[in-house]
């Protein structure tokens, strides 16, 4: 790094605004989006969260269609906890939201996506919560792995059979599970070995009188289509056993995963782009750039390349900007000087 990208980076962390040289251009990014879906409706209450761990494509997709399906039952939907570690295709960009619902610093970058989730957990008070994961490997080979598993934090917590109901889940799924599912009991409160999990979300929810499971699907399973798969399996037994009516068969029969081109639009001092392709753009002397909308479907957003991805405001010289649906990169725009 050279004394003058130094500065850069220093001078924007502390002062975002600050201008300190003229031949930079500045770009604003829009505020990345914390999106729930509530399917209003009667009988029980659930609440599904997908993507608190960014490289766990399975679980944010699978969580997505559910938007979309038909699900006699009052649900809210939370498909992209961790939009920024989503982009990024890393578990945790900031460290591992799922070790944060404990306690977490004002000053984390996660912060305002931690507190959401939390606010919005509370005040939708469900019988259930399920919290989607990918996890490494398979759990019925080894017992070190969480792939493929139902993963409770107790066999018996206050008023819930947390155990009968998995055990549920996962004989039933497995009659149609060619990675069959495992039950992980991580003793998170009498135990000694995942103290860790206490900070997670599902113990989190525990203590605040939320029934809560985790379903994990494998990162290793050959496809995406093998992952979404495998949680709808998972999801079609909670639905059968709160005895909700869905269309998830048709889903499960007609796994499809689109294809969409986003398409965005920049202000550059004044002048609208409509982009939505692979494009470079020459700057002129001081360019104020601005990211004004982005349409497509709702993983599409862009992110700067080699620029910390918590930033929404700087300043640069050469740019490339990704566009992206959710971990795939669609095209990508060069602002050059
Ligand atoms: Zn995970």
């Amino acid at each position: 790094m050279n004394r003058r990208d130094f500065l850069l980076t220093s001078s924007a962390l502390l002062f975002p605004n600050l201008v300190f040289a003229k031949s930079n251009h500045h770009i604003i990014l829009p505020t990345k989006p914390f999106e729930y879906f509530h399917k209003k409706g009667n009988g029980k209450r659930i609440l599904i969260i997908g993507g608190i761990h960014g490289n766990e494509m399975g679980a944010y997709k699978a969580a997505d269609l559910l938007v979309e399906m038909d699900i006699k039952a009052d649900v809210l939907i939370i498909p992209r906890s961790n939009f920024t570690s989503i982009l990024a295709n890393v578990r945790g960009y900031n460290g591992d939201m799922n070790r944060k619902f404990d306690y977490i610093s004002k000053n984390d970058p996660d912060y305002y996506y931690v507190e959401l989730l939390k606010e919005a957990i509370l005040d939708f008070k469900p019988d259930l919560l399920i919290s989607m994961h990918d996890g490494y490997g398979f759990s019925s080979r080894n017992h070190h792995a969480w792939g493929q598993s139902i993963v409770i934090d107790e066999n018996k917590y206050k008023n819930f059979d947390l155990l009968k109901e998995a055990l549920y889940i996962k004989n039933n799924a497995n009659k149609y599970l060619k990675w069959p599912v495992s039950l992980i009991n991580t003793k998170t409160f009498s135990g000694n070995t995942h103290k860790e999990q206490k900070k997670a979300l599902t113990g989190w929810c525990l203590k605040h009188n939320i029934k809560a499971f985790c379903i994990e699907a494998s990162k290793q399973l050959p496809s995406l289509k093998d992952k979404i798969y495998t949680h709808f399996v998972m999801l079609r037994e909670f639905f059968r056993l709160y005895d909700i009516k869905s269309d998830i068969d048709h889903y499960i029969n007609n796994l499809n995963i689109k294809n969409v081109i986003p398409e965005v639009t920049l202000k550059i001092n004044n002048k609208i782009y409509k982009i939505n392709k692979n494009t470079e753009i020459k700057l002129s002397d001081i360019s104020d750039i601005k990211v004004v909308d982005i349409q497509g479907d709702r993983g599409s957003f862009v992110i700067p390349r080699g620029v910390n991805l918590n930033w929404r405001k700087f300043y640069f010289k050469n740019l490339t900007l990704e566009v992206k649906n959710d971990f795939e990169t669609k095209y990508k725009i060069f602002l050059r000087s």
